[in-house]
């Protein structure tokens, strides 16, 4: 038997319309030069919802030309770090207000609940321009004492042009962490969002104007990777692009980057993290914390907790306790506030995970729950737990970036560790225990970028967030975000007769 599924018709799927579709270049919603367009899907049903501007390299040049216009000769850059941050406050109290759209959006576009939309990803994205804009006047740089001859000083300037390319799983989080932070130090910048969930982007570029972003600092080209995307990677003026999404395309930014102007770039990418739980664990808050790490956004989180190592005195009670608790988790309508997990993307997303499970089956590893397709229209798909699992099985190593659990069994603390590093990712890592020992002996040995113990997905603003290994380099959220989009330069300069 798999998961409930939620059919209930007795919910409010709110009305909207669409209000924004075309590309916003330099303060304008503009057709793409081709005029050309791509359909948005709702992946509840598969229906198109939109038909949305297809940016290609003619508009990413024109979008980047705004850009560099704004940020060599526009007021943006120019006016004080108090003037932009509040700007940005008015940006984030109109976000507020229209938060109940920009939730709707989300979820017709990505299949988000949209509960947590109006709870936690808009909200969120309301925090982060806050928190950013109230940094923006504390960009220092330093004092340098130097020598006897020479004294000097260092200043941060805004790195200048920023291309911002977007994944699909958190269209307005993903889209403010990186916004925010470059806004915050004086850059302008060119938005890609994913072709999977344009519509919230577009809808932040008019919320932008309105609170008094000049026309050219924030643009907005929706569009496909190899076409839009490539074109802000590959740009002669972009100076920076800030790239969050799979590894694979990852290292195609790098690639055009290193082959164009030699840009400077940060990847925030994908993970195959491990959630570590221990035998002195509370079994319940642990199934609750494995289920959570793993189905929550239906899986699609770069985070996931997608490998849970058990260790072997409560694994028994711990697979039989997480597969009840799977089968409670309700999927559907994610307008239902019943449902806890909507639909996969799209069909590819939907297609692939499926894949992944028939792969798992065939490698020899046992489904002990879910596994199936559910519903007879849109992409939802069981929460499934595969245990029997080996290191060296594909659903071990990749990131399916569905609701998949590899659930595998560990007798010691070292096992556990080398286990857990035996991945080419580097991303985030759970630990459950109550022993503080092991937690920090864990801790330090994880090769992660973030370790939450006794909890999982323990995000902050305040908190640096990005990879080790092939997850990437440079951190979203925290005040190292700013130096992204930061470069620092020396001014020296001579003193005579100093004896100091
Ligand atoms: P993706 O790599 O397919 O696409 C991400 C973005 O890159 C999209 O906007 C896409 O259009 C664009 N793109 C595709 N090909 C391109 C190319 N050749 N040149 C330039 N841009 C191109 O990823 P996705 O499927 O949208 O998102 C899922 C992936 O993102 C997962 O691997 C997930 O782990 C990762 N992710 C990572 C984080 C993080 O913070 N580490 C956060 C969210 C998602």
């Amino acid at each position: 038997m798999g998961s409930q599924l939620c059919n209930g018709d007795d919910f409010e799927v709110p009305e909207i319309k669409i209000k924004f579709t075309k590309l916003f270049i330099n303060g304008q919603f503009v057709d793409a030069v081709s005029g050309k367009t791509f359909e948005t899907r709702d992946p509840r049903t598969g229906e198109v919802i939109a038909h949305v501007a297809e940016g290609d390299k003619e508009d990413v040049d024109l979008a980047v030309k705004a850009a560099r216009q704004a940020f060599d000769h526009g007021k943006w850059p120019r006016m004080s770090g108090y003037e932009r941050g509040r700007i940005m406050m008015k940006l984030a109290d109109l976000i507020e207000q229209n938060t109940e759209e920009l939730a709707i959006l989300d979820t017709l576009d990505a299949g988000k609940l949209f509960a947590l939309g109006k709870l936690m990803d808009i909200p969120g994205t309301v925090h982060y321009l806050r928190y950013y804009a109230g940094a923006a006047d504390k960009i220092h740089g330093e004092t340098l004492k130097m020598s006897k001859e020479f004294q000097g000083y260092t200043l941060k300037e805004p790195i200048g042009v920023v291309g911002h390319i977007i994944p699909w799983n958190y269209p307005s989080g993903v889209f403010f962490l990186k916004v925010s932070p470059a806004l915050a130090a004086g850059c302008t910048m060119v938005v890609k969002p994913a072709e999977q969930s344009p519509l919230s982007a577009l809808y932040y570029a008019h919320l932008a104007k309105e609170a008094g972003i000049p026309d050219g600092v924030l643009n907005v080209v929706t569009g496909f990777g190899p076409t839009a995307g490539a074109a802000i990677s590959s740009h002669m003026d972009v100076d920076k692009v800030s790239f969050t999404g799979s590894t694979e395309v990852g290292r195609l930014v790098m690639e055009a980057a290193a082959k164009s102007n030699l840009k400077s770039v940060s990847l925030e990418l994908g993970g195959k993290s491990p959630l570590i739980i221990f035998d002195d664990a509370d079994v319940n808050m642990a199934v609750d914390l494995a289920n959570k790490a793993i189905f929550f956004n239906k899986g699609e989180i770069c985070a996931a907790g997608s490998r849970i190592y058990v260790q072997e005195g409560i694994y028994d009670e711990f697979m039989k306790k997480a597969a009840e608790n799977a089968k409670k988790w309700v999927v559907g309508d994610p307008f239902d506030p019943r449902v806890h997990q909507g639909p996969q993307v799209d069909k590819e997303q939907f297609e692939k995970v499926l894949k992944y499970i028939e792969h798992g089956k065939r490698e020899g590893a046992t489904l002990l729950t879910g596994g199936r397709p559910c519903g007879d229209k849109g992409y939802y798909i069981e929460p499934t737990i595969f245990t029997d699992v080996k290191e060296d099985m594909l659903i071990a190593q990749d990131e399916i970036f569905g609701p998949v659990m590899s659930l595998m069994k560990f007798k010691t603390i070292e096992e556990a560790i080398e286990r857990a590093n035996n991945t080419r990712y580097g991303l985030a890592s759970g630990i459950v225990t109550k022993d503080l020992n092991i937690a920090n002996r864990v801790s330090r040995s994880i090769r992660a970028g973030s370790i939450w113990i006794n909890c999982y997905f323990g995000f902050d603003v305040d908190c640096p967030f990005g990879g080790y290994k092939m997850s990437g380099f440079g951190k979203d959220m925290g005040l190292h975000a700013i130096d992204k989009y930061l470069q620092v330069k020396s001014v020296v300069t001579p003193i005579y007769g100093s004896p100091w």
